[in-house]
C-alpha cells in the first residue's frame, strides 16, 4: 500500500508542477486520488498501463475570446473555457458556468469532477465541462443574447451531438441555452441535440429543470433509509437560491421535511415556519432579484448579511447547494455542534477538505457532490436520449428514471465502500466505482 500511496502522491506532484496556481483543480484531483489506492492495489493493470497518470491529464482545453457589445455600443471582452476532459466510455458533457470567478484552474475542477460523476450514472458519457468569465448578473436580455451568440460562434467548432454537449450551470439556465442553442443552429444548419436543459417546446426534457436538486433528495433518501430514517419530520437547510438549491428544497418539502433557511450571495433567510418557496422563486428566478426581499413579505422571518451565517442554524440535515468551498471547516464545527446528522452535497466541491474530514470523525452521514448531485446530467442523459429517439417521456416517466438513477448511484458507491473495507465512506465507494468503469474503458481502447 506504502508503494502505490507514493506512487499517488508523485502523480499529485506532477499535477501540481503542470498546473501552477490552480488551487481548486488541485483540491479535485487530490480529493479523487486520496482514495484510489486500494483500487489501484487490486488492479495493479491500472498502474502498468498509467491510467491515473492519463486521467487527470485533459484530452483537450480550448480558451477562447469572447468579444461583445454592451448597450452603450462599447465592445467588451471576456475569455471562454471548454474542457474536453475524457471521452472513455461516451460523447463529453457537462455544463457551461457563466460567472466572474471562472478560470482555467474552475473549468478543469469541475470538468475533472464531471467524469466521475458521468460514469456514476451508468449513461454513456464522457467528462466535461466549460464556461466564462462573463457577469450575468445585471445585463441586458439584448447584452446576454449578444453574449451568448460571441459565446457559440467559436464554441460551436468543438462540439457536436455525437462529440460534446453542454448544459447549463451556476448562471446559465434555460435563458442563456436558448441563444446559444439558437446561434449552433444557425452556424450549422442543423437542429440536433449538442445542448441539454433546453425548453420543453425545443427539445427539452421534462424534469431537466428540477433533476439536480430532486435527484439529490433521492439519494439522501437512501441515505437516510441505512439509518431506518426518512426526510419525514426533519429540519433542512440548504445554501444557496439558484436552480439545485429550490428544488432541492422543494422535494425535500414534498418529502416531509421543513426546509427552514436558504442564501445567496449577498446573505441567509431564516424562516421558522419553513421557507415559502413560491416567493423565493418570484424573487430569484422572475424579477432575479436578492433574498432580502424575502422579509417584506413575510416579516417574521429573519434575514442576515452574509451567507455564511446559513451554517449557525440549527438543522438536521444540511445541504450545500450554492457554489464550492462554501462549508468550511468552522461551518462543519458548527453543523455537529447543533446536532446535524446528515451533510449531502447538491453543489461541486462545496465542503472544504477539512470540514469533510471533521464531518467523517464526528458520525456524520455525508455525501459528495460528484454522487448526490448527479441527477441534473444524468437527466441531461435522458434528454439526450429523447432528442436520438426523436421523442418526449413525460414528467413521470423522466422523474421515475432519475429516481432510479439515483437509487443505483446510492447501491454503487455505498457497496464499492463496504467491498473496500470502508463502510459507509461514500467519498470513497463513488471514486472508485465511477474511475474502476472509466478506467476499464480506456485499458480497453489501449493507449490513445
Ligand atoms: P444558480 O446560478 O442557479 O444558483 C447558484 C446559487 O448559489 C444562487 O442563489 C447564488 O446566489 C448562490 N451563490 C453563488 N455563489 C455564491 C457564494 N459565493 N456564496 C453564497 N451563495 C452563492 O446555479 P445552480 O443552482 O445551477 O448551481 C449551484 C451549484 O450546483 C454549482 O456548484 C453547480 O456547479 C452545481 N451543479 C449544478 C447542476 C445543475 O443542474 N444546475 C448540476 C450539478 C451540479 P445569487 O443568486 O446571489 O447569485
Amino acid at each position: 500500500m506504502t508503494q502505490t500511496k507514493e506512487y499517488l502522491a508523485s502523480v499529485m506532484a506532477e499535477v501540481e508542477q503542470r498546473n501552477p496556481g490552480e488551487a481548486v483543480f488541485h483540491q479535485a484531483v487530490q480529493e479523487v486520488l486520496s482514495t484510489l489506492a486500494p483500487a489501484l492495489e487490486a488492479h495493479p493493470e491500472y498502474i502498468d498501463a498509467e491510467i491515473v497518470r492519463r486521467i487527470v491529464e485533459p484530452e483537450r482545453m480550448v480558451m477562447f475570446r469572447v468579444p461583445w457589445v454592451d448597450d452603450n455600443g462599447k465592445v467588451q471582452v471576456n475569455r471562454g473555457f471548454r474542457c474536453q476532459y475524457n471521452s472513455a466510455i461516451g460523447p463529453y458533457k457537462g455544463g457551461i458556468r457563466l460567472d466572474p470567478s471562472v478560470n482555467a484552474s474552475v473549468i478543469k475542477f469541475l470538468g475533472f469532477e464531471q467524469i466521475f460523476k458521468n460514469a456514476l450514472t451508468s449513461l454513456p458519457m464522457g467528462g466535461g465541462k466549460g464556461g466564462s468569465d462573463f457577469n450575468p448578473k445585471g445585463k441586458s436580455e439584448g447584452e446576454i443574447m449578444r453574449f451568448c451568440q460571441s459565446f457559440m460562434n467559436e464554441l460551436f467548432r468543438h462540439i457536436g451531438p455525437d462529440t460534446d454537449v453542454p448544459a447549463g450551470d451556476k448562471g446559465t439556465g434555460s435563458r442563456e441555452i436558448g441563444y446559444m442553442f439558437g446561434q449552433y443552429k444557425k452556424l450549422t444548419n442543423e437542429w440536433t441535440g449538442v445542448l441539454t436543459g433546453k425548453a420543453i417546446f425545443s427539445g427539452g426534457s421534462l424534469a431537466r429543470t428540477q433533476a439536480t436538486g430532486y435527484g439529490l433528495c433521492y439519494f439522501v433518501n437512501e441515505m437516510l433509509a441505512s439509518k431506518g430514517t426518512t426526510f419525514e419530520g426533519k429540519t433542512v437547510v440548504v445554501s444557496g437560491s439558484g436552480n439545485v438549491a429550490v428544488y432541492a428544497a422543494e422535494k425535500a418539502t414534498t418529502l416531509g421535511a421543513k426546509v427552514v433557511a436558504m442564501c445567496d450571495r449577498g446573505g441567509f433567510i431564516y424562516d421558522a415556519k419553513g421557507i415559502d418557496l413560491d416567493l423565493v422563486k418570484e424573487i430569484k428566478f422572475v424579477k432575479r432579484g436578492n433574498l432580502s426581499e424575502y422579509v417584506e413579505a413575510h416579516t417574521d422571518a429573519k434575514y442576515a448579511e452574509g451567507p455564511h451565517g446559513i451554517w449557525t442554524v440549527k438543522c438536521d440535515i444540511a445541504l450545500p447547494c450554492a457554489t464550492e468551498n462554501e462549508l468550511n471547516l468552522e461551518d462543519a464545527k458548527e453543523l455537529i455542534k447543533n446536532g446535524c446528522m446528515l451533510i449531502a452535497e447538491g453543489a461541486n466541491m462545496p465542503t472544504t477538505p477539512d470540514a469533510i474530514e471533521a464531518i467523517k470523525e464526528a458520525g456524520l452521514l455525508y455525501a459528495p457532490g460528484k454522487a448526490s448531485n448527479a441527477g441534473g446530467v444524468a437527466t441531461s442523459g435522458l434528454e439526450m436520449s429523447q432528442n436520438s429517439l426523436r421523442l418526449s417521456w413525460s414528467f413521470d416517466e423522466v422523474d421515475e428514471k432519475l429516481h432510479g438513477i439515483m437509487v443505483n448511484i446510492y447501491k454503487a458507491a455505498s457497496e464499492t465502500a463496504e467491498q473496500y473495507g470502508k463502510p459507509g465512506d461514500l467519498v470513497l465507494g463513488a471514486n472508485i466505482a465511477g474511475f474502476t468503469k472509466v478506467a476499464n474503458a480506456m485499458l480497453w481502447q489501449g493507449v490513445c
